[in-house]
């Protein structure tokens, strides 16, 4: 098993890609700190794993929650530290810039910039200080284009992009690596987090109608896999990961 020893925080981990990444770790000995707001889907999950004997830690937070991160960062802390973050909470109300949806926006904001903020911030200077640890901030093909609705969650994934080439410069002196990962159009909840309805039904029939093939969450969890497990001497600075047909 490539990971027997290791411990991963997984953010976003009740559901798609999130909870694919928990499932392919613990196939491959980590033991795991897994996050969201759905505590009846986390507890589901750590039965499932737990039952492959590894460790799992549950905490029910919202990333956009400072001080619940903070939190989760001390219980984190008391565990001994992680060697691996997956940065993958994130939420995707899109529409268009005119309709005005100011709090969408801001909850975007909140939830895919400061979400992958504050999760550093509670453990990169632990892996700092110990010399070595692995953060994947999951952002999308949108950190390298926009899309007509999708502005605001471009931008958010921009800046993740931004925000982990930076963190990836700075963190080598401490034997800290980073890496973006990318995906196109993944087969998850995604879209249910869209409240307007046209663009909702728009984005729903262009992801699961029949002319289209999704990438599936265990695509990208296998991404995932593949940068954390490379020798010390490789760094897997970005991935970006479509389905065949998405251009
Ligand atoms: P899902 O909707 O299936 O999963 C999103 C996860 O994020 C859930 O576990 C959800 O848990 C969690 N989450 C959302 N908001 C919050 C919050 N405020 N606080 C804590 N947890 C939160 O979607 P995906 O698996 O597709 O998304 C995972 C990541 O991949 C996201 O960052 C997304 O932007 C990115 N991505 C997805 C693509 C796709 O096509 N599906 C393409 C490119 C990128 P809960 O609701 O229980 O809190």
């Amino acid at each position: 098993m490539k990971l027997s020893g290791k411990t991963a925080w997984i953010t976003g981990a009740s559901s798609g890609i999130g909870r694919a990444t928990a499932r392919l770790l613990a196939a491959e000995g980590a033991d795991l700190v897994i996050s969201a707001r759905r505590e009846e889907r986390l507890q589901q999950l750590a039965d499932e794993i737990g039952k492959q004997g590894r460790k799992v830690t549950i905490a029910t937070v919202d990333v956009s929650d400072r001080q619940g991160m903070q939190t989760v960062a001390e219980m984190i802390a008391s565990l001994g530290g992680v060697d691996i973050l997956i940065n993958n909470a994130g939420t995707m109300p899109i529409s268009p810039i005119i309709n005005g949806r100011v709090d969408e926006w801001e909850q975007m904001i909140d939830t895919n910039i400061k979400g992958v903020l504050y999760a550093i911030n509670g453990v990169y200077p632990g892996m700092a200080e110990r010399k070595q640890g692995h953060i994947v901030n999951i952002s999308s093909v949108a950190a390298r284009l926009t899309y007509p609705s999708a502005g605001v969650y471009a931008g958010t994934k921009h800046a993740v992009r931004a925000i982990s080439d930076t963190l990836r410069k700075e963190a080598i002196r401490y034997g800290v690596r980073v890496t973006d990962i990318q995906p196109g159009s993944v087969d998850t909840e995604l879209p249910d987090s869209i409240v307007h309805e046209k663009i909702r039904a728009a984005v729903k029939g262009n992801m699961y109608g029949e002319d289209m093939l999704n990438l599936k969450p265990e695509d990208i969890a296998n991404a995932i896999l593949y940068a954390i497990t490379q020798p010390a001497h490789v760094d897997v600075s970005e991935l970006l990961i479509r389905p065949l047909v998405q251009e």
